[in-house]
């Protein structure tokens, strides 16, 4: 017990600490890039830049249009060459960067060992008609002239635009290697996942300032103006109802405050069936004990990228952090699942001296008792704990495997050791001989397609083990069967 508040107090303590130190960190105010829309495109909620009906696994949703010469902040990157952008009207969401008009002074870009990327003569594949007039091997600040279309095979375009560099070159280069706006490099805002029961949740934010809701859980991915209200996307939050799951959550804002919180999409949450997972939720486990993976980040700081475990290790070193801890949690539900057995084995023991109880009636007990402790702890780790929770069905199926293993431990130790004369029932069993009472043994010849085989052999035997009580002289027996021996199914 001094163990469990030790660590209790301490994982107090290194919260706290984590608080303090980051409320001392001012924020600085980032200045975005700003650039033009070049064509018309749909802004989404997220930057998988296509509406759940296509991509379940984003919910992302259309938040509005951005047309032709509009002003825009670049506020994020992510992915391949897409950006998060502001209109002026507030709207925030996700674009292709083909849709954004080309700063006039940019940067070569270089990526792979292409010749291409070098700047020619004049536009086509480099060879006796194009010769490369600079070649480019970093990042190289250069400003546009023009751009031209070149159809290619199969109706392909390809865009190339002349560029000339700070020392007065002029050459083509294909368009895809210059950045469509210049990289003060927009920000990539990692986020840290959170994750709460619905109800508690909206319970919790209803009425709250939204600037607060973005202190907490960084800028949003997307924002939708409808009705004088803005619908803003936070897709690192996923809130469960039961047996569901919702992702891409909507956070409905009217005057600055929050009017309700709901999910775009939904999957199903297994644990979510079963009794006592919704009253055994606990936001705080959930979100600073249970995605260990992700909680080590800056709080306070909404432009702070967020830290993942895996930040600060190589990457094969937190694969085994994450096996460590998968393992510590499995050893504990060993040892919840076994607990039950040993404390009523010796509370049963101690009672059935008595001789009341019958050998069904402790077994039954014992049962009971393995699912009182054992049931709440599996559903505790289950809804809470990375990577249980992502994996119900191990989890489960090992949970069932312990319990069956330990029911059929104690039957056998009842049947073994207790005497079962009605007058009797003392744990004073003895061994008085086995019979055998038979067996046989099956081969099983294999042959494979390439020619090759293999002989297996099963042998099965069967035993009568007879018992004799110390105490009475009662004789009762158990018929065992022995497996030796595995055939290919
Ligand atoms: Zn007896």
């Amino acid at each position: 017990m001094k163990k469990f508040f030790r660590l209790i107090t301490s994982l107090l303590f290194l919260s706290s600490f984590l608080a303090l130190s980051s409320c001392s960190n001012q924020v600085e105010t980032v200045v975005y890039p700003t650039a033009k829309i070049a064509k018309e495109t749909k802004v989404y909620s997220t930057l998988a830049l296509q509406t759940s009906e296509y991509n379940k696994k984003y919910n992302s949703e259309i938040v509005g249009t951005a047309y032709p010469g509009q002003n825009i902040l670049i506020l994020e990157t992510g992915g391949w060459e897409k950006y998060k952008i502001q209109l002026p009207d507030g709207t925030m969401g996700w674009i292709d960067a083909q849709y954004i008009a080309p700063e006039k002074h940019t940067f070569i870009k270089i990526n792979g060992t292409s010749t291409n990327r070098h700047i020619a003569s004049n536009i086509g594949a480099v060879g006796a008609n194009r010769k490369i007039v600079k070649e480019v091997n970093e990042k190289t600040a250069v400003t546009r002239l023009e751009e031209v279309s070149q159809e290619g095979a199969r109706g392909s375009i390809i865009d190339w635009t002349r560029v000339r560099t700070e020392d007065g070159i002029e050459g083509w280069i294909m368009s895809d290697y210059l950045y469509r706006i210049v990289q003060d490099t927009p920000r990539i805002v990692a986020r840290k996942d959170w994750q709460y029961g619905l109800k508690s949740f909206n319970k919790s934010w209803v009425g709250e300032p939204i600037s607060d809701f973005w202190q907490k859980y960084k800028e949003p991915s997307g924002i939708a103006l409808k009705d004088g209200k803005t619908i803003q996307y936070f897709n690192n939050i996923y809130l469960f109802e039961g047996p569901v799951k919702y992702f891409g959550t909507r956070v409905y804002v009217k005057d600055g405050l929050i009017e309700s919180i709901d999910g775009g999409g939904r999957k199903t949450n297994w644990i979510g069936y079963l009794p006592l997972s919704s009253a055994l939720r606990i936001d705080f486990l959930a979100n600073y004990i249970g995605n260990w993976q992700t909680t080590i980040i800056d709080e306070d700081n909404p432009e702070a990228e967020t830290k993942q475990l895996s930040d600060y290790m190589p990457e094969w070193l937190s694969y085994v952090v994450m096996v460590l801890i998968f393992l510590t949690f499995l050893a504990i539900l060993y040892f919840i699942l076994k607990l039950p057995y040993y404390i009523l084995n010796r509370f049963l023991f101690k009672v059935s001296l008595d001789r009341k109880l019958y050998n069904g009636r402790i077994l039954t007990y014992a049962i009971i008792g393995t699912l009182l402790v054992g049931y709440p702890y599996y559903v505790l780790v289950t809804v809470h704990i990375y990577p249980f929770n992502d994996f119900f069905w191990i989890t489960s199926l090992f949970s069932l495997g312990m319990l069956f293993g330990n029911f059929s431990k104690w039957r056998n130790d009842l049947d073994y050791n207790r005497c079962n004369a009605s007058t009797c029932h003392r744990w004073t069993g003895t061994d008085n001989g086995t019979e055998f009472l038979g067996g046989n043994t099956v081969t099983q010849r294999v042959r494979f397609s390439d020619g090759s085989s293999e002989t297996n052999r099963q042998t099965t035997r069967k035993y009568r083990d007879y018992r004799l009580c110390s105490a009475c002289g009662h004789e009762w027996s158990i018929v065992r069967t022995e497996v030796i021996g595995k055939l290919r199914v």
